[in-house]
């Protein structure tokens, strides 16, 4: 063991001064975790036959610098997107107005009204704060945010049908993605599923049937990443709603992403709008923050008072209740609605509403920056179980290269790393996603990219 002998001790590395700096950055127990680690590798690694010599002091701490940055390394961080899908789920979904991620700042950094009425002294709640805005916007009696729209759907139904039957069009059973299955979650929250009509076709005399069992709630799933075309038919939200209230039965709609503004406006098909749930007479509407309203991760449940005060008792309420970051920059978005100006202001809004030729000078640019690629048209698309199969009409920038999954992998690789795509092996970057303030980065990124060849 003559060998491991040489091997310094933890106090000797760190009376170097090298030990200094990496102590002032990292702190001293992180760089002595580093160094003991290092110094069990080099023991566990060290055989007297292979008579590996036993590495620098400096080589040592070489080692140890790498695994503290390895250490502090967080693994969620910003990407630039340019994918062209704008609510890409894995990538986040909806991006902040800067009034939104103000809001969340200032709730971060401070305390704040959350709980508290400043005009009583008194303890308030939070459910009050985005709820205000949400009646102001959307003339409905109550409201409540919670986590997401999994747990919102969860909640309503664990509130208000537990043991009680929820009926619900067999074309509608789906699974949103991750998980979320429209059947599991009805499991989950002790209501009885009835499955109504076929995969293709309902009709209004299958809810009427269903209807003469004692119901709790009927209810809607919107088809938000699926189609169905060819020989289908379901009667209008309207017909099933009447047809619900003739029962004294309570209805539900699940818009999933829960558009506020018309998405026909833009070329897109038609998303069904909050406001038309309501106008047709749904007793409760739940939707996404982070989808087209382009908010923050929540789920919001908008409708009649009593049925809201029933389900803000139950124990599951508190379970996902919204936290301040996001009633914070959930309020900033609505207010943005209610001010008129979500298109301007909401990054989803900005990014769908864009003009095509908007988006071909910037590619143009780009093109005229790095010396290369071509300018080409091509589509975009909506995202996170919004407008399945909907494109939006884009300019891509081309690049042609032998190895394009290589090429991916080495934007992947830049910091911040840059998501594209490969379409026919070329490699398809869309500006529709890249927010102009991560356009240096994402310049910087792909000069690096294609230097590296
Ligand atoms: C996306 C979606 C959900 C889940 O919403 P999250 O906010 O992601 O939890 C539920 N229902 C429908 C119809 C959806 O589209």
């Amino acid at each position: 063991m003559e060998g491991l002998r040489s091997l310094p001790s933890i106090d000797k590395l760190l009376q170097q001064s090298r030990s200094d700096s990496l102590i002032s950055i990292f702190g001293r127990p992180l760089v002595v975790r580093a160094l003991r680690e290092i110094l069990n590798t080099i023991r566990l690694e060290y055989h007297p036959s292979t008579a590996k010599a036993i590495p620098s002091d400096n080589s040592i701490l070489d080692q140890a610098e790498s695994l503290l940055f390895k250490y502090t390394q967080t693994s969620l961080k910003p990407v630039i997107n340019a994918t062209g899908v704008v609510l890409h789920t894995n990538l986040g979904r909806a991006l902040l107005s800067k009034e939104a991620m103000d809001a969340m700042l200032s709730v971060g950094g401070n305390y704040s009204t959350l709980e508290f009425d400043p005009t009583t002294g008194k303890r308030g709640s939070r459910l009050v704060h985005a709820e205000d805005i949400l009646r102001t916007l959307l003339g409905v009696e109550a409201a409540l945010v919670v986590n997401n729209n999994a747990s919102a759907v969860l909640l309503v139904l664990s509130a208000l049908a537990y043991r009680r039957k929820v009926i619900i069009p067999r074309s509608q059973l789906v699974e949103i993605g991750g998980g979320f299955r429209v059947p599991d979650v009805m499991k989950q929250s002790g209501a009885k599923l009835v499955e109504i009509g076929t995969t293709n076709q309902v009709h209004l005399s299958d809810y009427q049937e269903a209807l003469q069992e004692p119901t709790a709630i009927v209810m809607r799933a919107h088809r938000s990443n699926f189609q169905i075309i060819g020989f289908t038919s379901e009667p209008t939200i309207r017909e099933i709603i009447d047809t619900t209230h003739q029962a004294g039965v309570l209805f539900m709609d699940d818009l999933g992403s829960g558009a506020l503004l018309n998405t026909d406006h833009y070329g897109l098909a038609h998303e069904p709008t909050v406001q038309e749930s309501l106008e047709d007479g749904a007793d409760l509407v739940c939707f996404s923050g982070d989808k087209l309203l382009g908010g923050p991760q929540a789920g919001i449940i908008v409708g009649k008072k009593n049925l809201i005060a029933r389900i803000q008792k139950h124990p599951l309420a508190r379970a996902v209740r919204a936290d301040k970051f996001c009633l914070a920059a959930l309020s900033a978005t609505l207010l943005h609605y209610l001010k008129d100006e979500a298109e301007e202001k909401i990054p989803t809004w900005q990014m769908i509403s864009v003009k095509e030729e908007a988006l071909k000078s910037r590619v143009e640019g780009w093109i005229k920056i790095i010396g290369q690629g071509e300018i080409m048209k091509g589509t975009s698309t909506i995202g996170g179980g919004s407008l399945p199969g909907e494109t939006l009409d884009t300019w891509l920038l081309g690049l042609e290269g032998n190895n394009p999954d290589q090429f991916l992998d080495r934007l992947r690789s830049q910091e911040p790393a840059i998501i594209g795509r490969i379409e026919n092996d070329m490699i398809l970057l869309d500006p529709r996603t890249v927010p102009m303030e991560q356009e240096k980065y994402f310049l910087d990124g792909l000069l690096k990219s294609l230097q590296k060849k």
